[in-house]
């Protein structure tokens, strides 16, 4: 069959709209209604991104980034619990497209994976990376280098995946990259275990706070969060802090993710991830707008073969189960992938 000149053009729009259509007409997400600009650029032009970075750099001293509080002196090449050494240790970095809708958009998240963790779960999927530390050693320049070209290729914003244990490194990196143009939001995607004092150095500096809330029980978080059985207080603690920092989940007029908390948690066979006390704490302690998503994946990784309570995938009434809570506690911002899953295993 002939195509007509009217046949390619009505085609073209088609497909130009496909591509065109921004992402807030896939979900329902509240925007920003003003120019985005980095919130690290605002605190570089006030003269005080640089002050943050030598308070934040005076801690590897005697290192108490995060609720271990090793006290090592990671400067002089000691290293604590995280195994981690004073210069950034970098695994990959790259777009990444697995994330949540509103950080990959049509050209994906930047996300840079630094090696070593202060958590080190035993079912950790990333285990090389955490727990091996395998990745390369770089100094904080290159680190911005890095930023830099995610940005250039289009990347929406800068993921970074653990970055606990290097955040005086990733401040100073940041402030060399805005030098060199970077301006897009910077996301703090953390397990959680974090102490809510030390988050206050990132205040004004972060966009998007990207904290999991894995456990909601001592017990348990003892026993497959490397002995952490704070994990729950602390993590708590921290994310009340990173609410108050920067608030619900803001979007840009295309959809893309400015400015916001973005809580993760990951359902666990048996229920020993506690979801029902998280959307519980969720409801009662942050706005039920609160953006939250409620994560089907786990898959048996790494040493939870040796534990019997999580040696299987979880099941689908598991899921929706959890789905269930959420929508009775009143939670209004679910992400939009959790619910296609919900309705997807629903029609099952
Ligand atoms: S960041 Fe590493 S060395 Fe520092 S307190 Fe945490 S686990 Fe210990």
């Amino acid at each position: 069959m002939e195509l007509t000149r009217r046949d390619f053009i009505t085609s073209s729009i088609i497909l130009a709209g496909l591509f065109l259509v921004p992402n807030r007409f896939l979900y329902a997400a509240k925007e920003t209604g003003e120019r985005w600009y980095p919130a690290y650029g605002k605190l570089e032009q006030e003269g005080k991104l640089a002050q943050r970075i030598e308070q934040a750099y005076s801690i590897f001293e005697q290192c108490e980034l995060c609720p271990r509080q090793c006290g090592v002196n990671r400067q002089k090449g000691e290293r604590g619990f995280c195994q981690a050494p004073a210069k950034p240790v970098v695994y990959s970095a790259n777009p990444h497209f697995g994330e949540e809708i509103s950080l990959v958009g049509k050209n994906g998240s930047g996300t840079i994976f630094f090696s070593n963790c202060n958590l080190r779960c035993v079912f950790c999927q990333n285990w090389p990376i955490s727990h091996k530390g395998y990745g390369k050693e770089i100094e904080d320049k290159d680190l911005a280098g890095i930023m830099i070209l995610l940005q250039d290729i289009g990347c929406h914003n800068i993921n970074l995946v653990t970055p606990t244990h290097v955040m005086p490194n990733i401040l100073n990196a940041v402030r060399i990259a805005f030098k060199k143009g970077l301006r897009i939001p910077l996301v703090y995607n953390t397990s959680g275990y974090e102490r809510a004092e030390i988050l206050k150095i990132l205040d004004g500096i972060v966009d998007i706070y990207l904290p999991d809330m894995k456990f909601m029980d001592a017990d348990n978080a003892e026993k497959y969060l490397g002995g952490a059985s704070d994990y729950p207080e602390m993590a708590k603690k921290a994310i009340i802090e990173m609410n108050r920092q920067v608030g619900e989940h803001l979007v840009d007029r295309h959809g893309i993710a400015a400015r916001g908390v973005m809580i993760r948690h990951l359902v666990m066979p048996n229920q020993v991830a506690g979801t029902k006390k998280f959307i519980q704490w969720v409801a009662g302690n942050l706005p039920k707008s609160t953006y939250v998503n409620i994560m089907h994946q786990y898959s048996v990784e790494f040493k939870a073969f040796d534990y019997p309570k999580i040696i299987r995938r979880i099941t689908v009434e598991e899921y929706l189960e959890a789905m269930k809570w959420a929508e009775e506690y009143g939670l209004t911002n679910l992400d939009p992938k959790s619910i296609d899953i919900k309705n997807i295993y629903t029609k099952q």
